[in-house]
């Protein structure tokens, strides 16, 4: 799979700088019944009742907890079909037809500062649950759950690194929407009454410190604070973040949490402002599409469960120097594979990057040890990748640790013979369950 990573550099099309479009309302959108978190699920509508936007129309259900189910838009539930989730997983979505009148649910409405001021601890759990929050950078881990934490917290650490390459869905939503995020770290510090709050961005991007530091100087004695760190990959890995954004190192297998830090997304913190000011649902999400394999990448706005197809339509369709593409959902070193075009973008789909193929050849290992070098958990890949030739799962779980991997893509991306070893590291996490 991560053949695809080293074809990265080779995209030409950066799309930091395009602003985000409002992507044209798809004719119908998908909603899963069922996620990779929630393997069970039940509808509450049928075929030919009428909806709205943000009404509840299911819930998914989890080995310990349970996700209300909203409608993204407004029309009439068509039919149940079976179709791809991004998770890989063949899934069953409500199909719902876009009556594009954006009629929203009764129970979208302001709350007012005065009515937010007062909103306790609980309350943020109550309405995180209740409009179906998630980690929205792609971790898809229920924001409430973070809210019910019984650890003391200080410092609220907001991801805004989006350290993979080529992604801008993050970095566009910081440039066209700092007051959200900035009204959304204070009321994250207001749930948790810690005292400050960091947000993280990449040294590089001058732009993104220019917008929120500017912003900031709206919130006169607001505890919000700009940090730039490293452009490398993974500093977006939470532990990384941590280390250079905060200067605290978390030690293997313990939560940030019981360290005093809560880490969000910056597009989770977005999704907050919008459930505690609006009482909203993630109905919408920044997406980005990009690679040489597409005619006009693009940064959309776009409805959650519009199909990815429709979305390259939208692109101008595939280019065509190359009929093989490589299509991969999320970034080049984390995100899947896809093996057809026909997926949804669910609410922890950030991007879709589509390449013209071309065919590497795999070779045997060399032993140069780059793979081990570039691991940030300090792991051995290579080591992983010959326990799970020889099905040896007791090294997998004991000596080779394969739990601390976090399926970055970085051994794969610098294996001089081009071996797949993160694939190996995907089903090592498998075998060592
Ligand atoms: S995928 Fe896993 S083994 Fe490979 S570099 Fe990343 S953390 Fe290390
Ligand atoms: S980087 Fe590739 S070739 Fe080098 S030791 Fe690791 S698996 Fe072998």
């Amino acid at each position: 799979m991560i053949a695809k990573t080293r074809q990265i550099a080779n995209i030409r099309h950066l799309t930091n700088n395009l602003p985000t479009v409002r992507y044209v309302d798809p004719e119908y959108v998908y909603i899963a019944i069922t996620n990779a978190r929630c393997g069970q699920g039940e509808s509450y509508v049928k075929v030919g009742d009428k909806v709205k936007m943000g009404q509840k129309i299911g819930l998914r259900k989890g080995p310990f907890f349970e996700q209300p189910i909203h409608s993204t838009v407004s029309g009439e539930v068509v039919d149940v079909v079976k179709k791809f989730h991004r998770s890989g997983k063949l899934t069953e979505f409500i199909q719902i037809k876009n009556d594009k009148l954006n009629t929203f649910d009764e129970s979208i409405k302001e709350r007012s500062d005065e009515e937010i001021a007062k909103l306790t601890r609980e309350d943020f759990v109550e309405i995180t649950k209740n409009c179906s929050l998630v980690g929205l950078g792609g971790s898809s881990f229920p924001t409430y759950i973070k809210f019910q934490t019984t650890d003391p917290i200080d410092t609220i650490c907001i991801n805004g690194v989006e350290c993979e390459p080529y992604l801008s869905a993050d970095h566009r939503l910081i440039m066209e929407h700092p007051r959200r995020i900035i009204q959304g770290c204070l009321y994250a510090q207001q749930a948790f009454n810690a005292k400050k709050v960091v947000i993280c961005i990449k040294k590089k991007y001058q732009d993104l410190y220019d917008t929120l530091t500017a912003e900031l100087t709206r919130f006169p004695g607001a505890s919000v604070y700009v940090k730039r760190v490293g452009n490398y990959y993974p500093q977006g890995w939470e532990i990384e973040m941590i280390k250079t954004g905060l200067g605290v190192k978390v030690p293997a297998g313990v939560l940030p949490a019981k360290l005093g830090i809560m880490v969000f997304n910056v597009s989770t913190i977005a999704g907050l402002w919008r459930a505690i000011k609006w009482n909203e649902p993630v109905m919408k999400r920044n997406f980005t599409c990009t690679g040489d394999g597409v005619k006009i990448p693009t940064n959309f706005r776009l409805r959650i469960g519009t199909s990815l197809k429709e979305i390259i339509d939208q692109c101008g369709g595939y280019t065509d120097d190359c009929d093989n593409k490589v299509l991969i959902l999320g970034g080049p070193m984390m995100g899947a594979n896809l093996v057809r075009d026909d997926a949804v973008c669910t609410k922890t789909c950030t991007s879709c990057i589509i390449l013209n193929e071309k065919k590497e050849v795999e070779e045997p290992c060399v032993r140069c040890a780059s793979c081990v070098y570039s691991c940030p958990a300090g792991l051995q890949p290579v080591q992983i990748m010959n326990a799970v030739k020889n099905n040896d799962k007791e090294a997998l779980k004991t000596k080779l640790n394969i739990k601390a991997c976090i399926l970055c893509g970085m051994c794969s991306y610098t294996c001089t013979s081009k071996i797949h070893l993160t694939d190996y590291c995907r089903k090592a996490k498998k075998m060592a369950q």
